[in-house]
C-alpha cells in the first residue's frame, strides 16, 4: 500500500534579517513525510532545524515556498484557517516540556481537546487513555513540577497527540534526557506512531535515537538531504 504524504514542503525558504546581515536558512527546502514513518531531522546546531519544524508546523511563515498539509497548501489560507489546521493536524513537542505549570497531567492533556470543543468528560477520557498508553497513568494527578523530566516529555507527547493529529513534530524532545530516559520516551512515541498511523518529524542530536527511526535526512546548505 502506497502511503499518504502527510506534510509537504515545497521550495521553502526562510531568511532573517535585512541586507548585508541577512542570514539565508532555508534556500529551497523540499520534504515529504509519509503517514506511519518516522524520520530523524539530524544537523548541526543553528543549521535550521527548528526554523523547519516551525515553518512545517504552521508556526511560522516561509519566505517563498509552500507548506502543504494532508495534501492542502497552507500558505494562501487565512490566519484562521491556518490555526484551524494546526490544531487539529499537528502536534508539537519542544526540548521543554512547556506544560501549564498549574494544571495537572491530565489537565494539560485535556487543555487542546476543550479548546477544539471537546466535553470535559470526553476529553478527560482520552487524556487519561493517552496517559495510560504513555504508561504514566499513575501519575495523571500531579503537576509538571512533580513529575520527572522523562514524565514530563511523556506528558508533552501526550498533549501534542490528544487531538489526534495527523503529523507529529518534535523539536530535540529528548534533549535534556540522560541516554536511557531518552530511550524509554522514544518507545513510547514509537509505539504512539506504530499503532496510530501518525507521521512524526523528529529533530535530534541522539544518534543512537536517530539510527532507530525509518529515516534520516539533515539540513545542507538550507536544503533537506537524505542521509
Ligand atoms: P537549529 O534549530 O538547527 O539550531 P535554528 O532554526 O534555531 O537552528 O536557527 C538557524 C539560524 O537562524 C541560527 O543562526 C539562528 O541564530 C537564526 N535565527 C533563528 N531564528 C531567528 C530569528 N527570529 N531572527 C534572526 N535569526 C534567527
Ligand atoms: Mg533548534
Amino acid at each position: 500500500m502506497k502511503r499518504k504524504v502527510v506534510l509537504q514542503l515545497s521550495g521553502v525558504e526562510r531568511h532573517y534579517g535585512q541586507g548585508e546581515t541577512s542570514l539565508s536558512i532555508l534556500k529551497g527546502a523540499d520534504f515529504a513525510l509519509h503517514s506511519g514513518e518516522i524520520v530523524a531531522l539530524v544537523a548541526p546546531s543553528g543549521t535550521g532545524k527548528s526554523t523547519l519544524l516551525h515553518v512545517a508546523g504552521l508556526l511560522e511563515h516561509p519566505d517563498a515556498g509552500e507548506v502543504l498539509i494532508n495534501g492542502q497548501a497552507c500558505e494562501g489560507l487565512s490566519d484562521d484557517k491556518r490555526t484551524a489546521v494546526r490544531r487539529s493536524e499537528i502536534g508539537f513537542v519542544y526540548q521543554f516540556h512547556h506544560l501549564l505549570p498549574e494544571f495537572s497531567a491530565l489537565e494539560n492533556i485535556m487543555m487542546p481537546q476543550l479548546i477544539s470543543g471537546l466535553s470535559r468528560k470526553d476529553a478527560s477520557e482520552r487524556a487519561a487513555q493517552l496517559l495510560d498508553y504513555m504508561r504514566i497513568g499513575h501519575r495523571a494527578d500531579h503537576r509538571p513540577a512533580e513529575l520527572s523530566g522523562g514524565e514530563q516529555q511523556r506528558v508533552a507527547i501526550a498533549r501534542a497527540v490528544a487531538n489526534a493529529p495527523l503529523v507529529l513534530l518534535a523539536d530535540e524532545p529528548t534533549g535534556n534526557l540522560d541516554p536511557a530516559t531518552a530511550h524509554y520516551v522514544f518507545d513510547a512515541l514509537e509505539a504512539l506512531v506504530r499503532q496510530s498511523g501518525l507521521a512524526a518529524l523528529i529533530a535530534t542530536h541522539n544518534h543512537e535515537l536517530a539510527i532507530r527511526m525509518d529515516r534520516r535526512v539533515t539540513l545542507s546548505d538550507g536544503k533537506v538531504v537524505e542521509v
